[in-house]
């Protein structure tokens, strides 16, 4: 892999060859979060955007030449990237915004975001040769890693909250992962995955402690930004949890710009729930995020619940370097924008990928977003991981379905009463 310099700690500065460490530099625990770091001009050399357009590849393997993998690597079959970035004049308008663009996610082969890490980590343990790759989860990264395992036959353990949504379970266990549903949140299945992991030596794929995780979530701004025609947006609104997503768009972005392929860097809009708010916190008051202690987190937008983000060096830096914000939306602010994005350009989120649009509309409301600029949402997850959710977010706006009996009588009856 002569494209990559090296993995740079960002607690210490120090650097390791990729054959030195798997995960974190080693002189801070489990919290030593490492960056890969390229050979821009090397990489520039080998790929240009000429290229892109002659590819007929639409998946995150068109990027292979900026993925932390061998160019002859054999990747998983299921097409994972290139998902629709959608121009949505209406909702734009409703918005009082020229130019609006949801970027769609939910479409992925598992239906989140998180199959962009999973392909990459699943490429990563093969590459070591092991037997079993596990990781803890909200959900949705252990749905993508057990799918993206099923499509190659690896197996994998998974570690997710016994109160993680059962659309999501049902995938772990349709797609036949050993799965472990943990007493406790998410913070709690992520320290026993990370024992297991240690105790059994099996691949690792968590979030923040996988530096290659980012890498794959990179590729979404690679999308957007050739979606765009290299003109980079002016905002990204992106849900934030662990952190991981919004530090991948930073990084695909810094690999871009290192690249001369955009020419400014978009600010980066991290939305966390109300009641998960740690990052928000800290960027707020400039607390250290290496000792500010984890909180409690409750939110109904569960892929975004994360009492420690485990990513959060990365995601502080995103934002900060970007001359970005984070925002807070509540839970029913975020039921709310569920209907709101479906109505107004037909694309169902999940409550985590719905907070992104509610955050834009919090951010118009306070006057950080100018009506000409050039606005991304993602959206992160499908509408179909968490129909509980959906239906309350139906309920709280109102809208309901009319019973009818199978005559055409009561139906008129219905339609002159109701409508
Ligand atoms: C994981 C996830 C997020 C947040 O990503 P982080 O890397 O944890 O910040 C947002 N939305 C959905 C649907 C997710 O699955
Ligand atoms: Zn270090």
């Amino acid at each position: 892999m002569d494209h990559i310099l090296h993995l740079k700690c960002l607690i210490c500065g120090k650097t390791y060859r990729t054959d030195e460490i798997d995960y974190v530099c080693p002189d801070h625990g489990d919290e030593g979060i490492v960056d890969v770091q390229y050979d821009y001009e090397r990489i520039g050399q080998r790929f240009s955007r000429d290229d892109l357009r002659r590819s007929t590849e639409t998946t995150i393997w068109r990027y292979k030449p900026l993925l932390p993998i061998e160019p002859d690597a054999a990747v998983p079959p299921l097409t994972v990237g290139w998902t629709p970035l959608y121009q949505t004049d209406r909702l734009a308008a409703e918005l009082g915004l020229k130019h609006l663009w949801v970027k769609d996610d939910g479409r992925l082969p598992t239906a989140s975001f998180k199959d962009r890490a999973s392909a990459i980590a699943v490429v990563k343990a093969q590459e070591k040769g092991a037997q079993v790759i596990t990781t803890a989860s909200t959900g949705n990264a252990a749905a993508a890693l057990s799918g993206l395992c099923a499509s190659v036959k690896q197996p994998n353990v998974i570690f997710v909250p016994e109160t993680a949504p059962q659309a999501k379970v049902a995938q772990l266990l349709t797609f036949g992962s050993t799965v472990m549903l943990v007493k406790g949140t998410y913070d709690n299945a992520f320290e026993l995955c990370m024992q297991a992991a240690q105790t059994y030596g099996w691949y690792n794929r968590n979030t923040g402690y996988n530096p290659y995780m980012s890498e794959g979530k990179k590729t979404v701004s690679f999308e957007i930004c050739e979606q765009l025609g290299w003109q980079a947006p002016d905002q990204i609104f992106v849900s934030v949890g662990d952190g991981c997503i919004i530090g991948g768009v930073h990084k695909g972005l810094k690999d871009l710009l290192a690249l001369g392929w955009i020419d400014r860097m978009p600010r980066l809009m991290g939305i966390q729930a109300e009641g998960s708010a740690y990052l928000y916190q800290a960027w707020r008051s400039g607390e250290d995020v290496l000792t500010k202690p984890p909180i409690t987190a409750q939110t109904i937008a569960d892929s975004i619940s994360a009492g420690l983000p485990r990513d959060r060096i990365k995601a502080l830096a995103a934002v900060t370097e970007t001359n970005g914000a984070y925002l807070t939306v509540t839970d029913e602010e975020i039921l709310a924008a569920i209907p709101a994005l479906a109505r107004g350009c037909g694309v169902f989120a999940e409550p985590a990928g719905a907070a992104a649009f509610a955050g834009l509309v919090k951010a118009i409301n306070q006057g950080l977003v100018a009506s000409d600029e050039r606005i991304v949402v993602i959206n992160t997850g499908n509408g179909l991981k968490d129909v509980a959710s959906a239906m309350k977010a139906v309920d709280l706006v109102g809208t309901q379905a009319h019973r009818v009996a199978p005559t055409l009588d009561n139906l008129k009856q219905v339609i002159e009463e109701e409508l």
